[in-house]
């Protein structure tokens, strides 16, 4: 810890953001409503992102060059595509301060994890994975309380001093996140399942209904109220993240994916068998994992999310 707020030190004094999208402007947020102190600065590669960066004041330095961005910085937080972790940290190399610790937020850890070492190979790196999101991009789409009460999921290698792991762990609480710490390769498994095959599984789907001859588009749009509505919100999320996601955590995203179809399989066959007890003790199952998110304050229990039916 390296400076005093009052009765609680701050992890860090200094936070450089590199990419100011959705996660990167809501750590920014965040850091200026729990850690005012904090000093932030930041970098898009972006010109239009740095723009309005700047017009919403979310850091104190928006700095024209990533060098720039991170020549103070106690801590260097990567918030860019996973396949541009690698450009990103090697525009940053010839800045990086020896006493920064090196973060990032990408959804897949183990390639992330490794583009980061490639090119700063003498840094201290604690890579870092917030559960939380929404399906929109860019700085306009942030918010300060997106971590809030959710999980971030920290993927140290073996040998990382525990003193540094404690300021990663340290500042994300202050966010308002729960922190755990996992294997980069377990890491990967978990979100294959729980995040990436869903988000697969929406692409596929609203990929077919639009492709259905015997449906117009309109037809789709118009009768969405259904399970298909829920998927189509998943099915907006960034093209350019989530193309990277599934290049990146390919192996794990193909292992789920042929436990799903063999799944897939099963039900097919209770189906055109008339396997009614198949069914009805999966769908069961299925409610229980429900009420389990909403008891875990991960989810809003309200029917249908808390849309209104007026
Ligand atoms: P975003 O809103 O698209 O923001 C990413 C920003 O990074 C863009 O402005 C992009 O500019 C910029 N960028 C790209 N390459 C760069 C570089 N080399 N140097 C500096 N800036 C660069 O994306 P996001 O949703 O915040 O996602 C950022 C990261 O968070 C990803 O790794 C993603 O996997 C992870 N994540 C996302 C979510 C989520 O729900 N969205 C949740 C958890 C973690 P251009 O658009 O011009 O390329």
């Amino acid at each position: 810890m390296v400076e005093a707020q009052g009765t609680q030190e701050l992890p860090f004094a200094t936070v450089a953001i590199i990419g100011i999208g959705l996660i990167g402007s809501s750590i920014a947020r965040a850091v200026r409503q729990e850690m005012p102190d904090v000093r932030l600065t930041g970098y898009d590669i972006s010109a239009g992102v740095r723009e309005r960066a700047d017009v919403l004041e979310l850091v104190d330095v928006l700095a024209d060059t990533p060098g720039e961005a991170v020549a103070e910085a106690d801590l260097v937080m990567f918030c860019v595509p996973v396949g541009a972790m690698k450009d990103a940290a090697d525009s940053i190399a010839a800045s990086l301060p020896n006493r920064a610790i090196v973060s990032d937020v990408g959804s897949a850890k183990l390639a992330v994890a490794q583009a980061l070492r490639r090119a700063l190979p003498d840094a201290t790196i604690i890579p870092a994975h917030p559960v939380a999101g929404t399906e929109n991009s860019g700085p306009d789409a942030g918010f300060a309380s997106l971590f809030k009460g959710r999980w971030c999921i920290l993927t140290p290698h073996e040998g990382s001093s525990k003193d540094n792991i404690a300021r990663v762990t340290a500042f994300w609480e202050r966010l308002g996140a729960r922190v755990d710490t996992m294997d980069p390769r377990h890491h990967d498994l978990v979100l294959a399942v729980t995040s990436h095959l869903p988000h697969l599984i929406a692409f596929t789907i609203v990929g077919t209904a639009s492709d259905l001859e015997g449906v117009t588009q309109s037809e789709v749009i118009k009768y969405s109220a259904g399970g298909f509505r829920d998927f189509t919100r998943i099915a907006a999320s960034d093209p350019t993240m989530w193309r990277d996601i599934f290049l990146n955590n390919r192996d794990a995203v193909l292992d789920m994916l042929q436990r799903f179809s063999e799944d897939l399989s099963m039900l097919q066959r209770a189906i055109r068998w008339g396997d009614g007890d198949t069914l009805f003790d999966l769908f069961t199952r299925t409610r229980a994992i429900r009420r389990g998110i909403i008891e875990q304050g991960q989810d809003d229990a309200r029917p249908d999310f808390g849309r209104t039916h007026e």
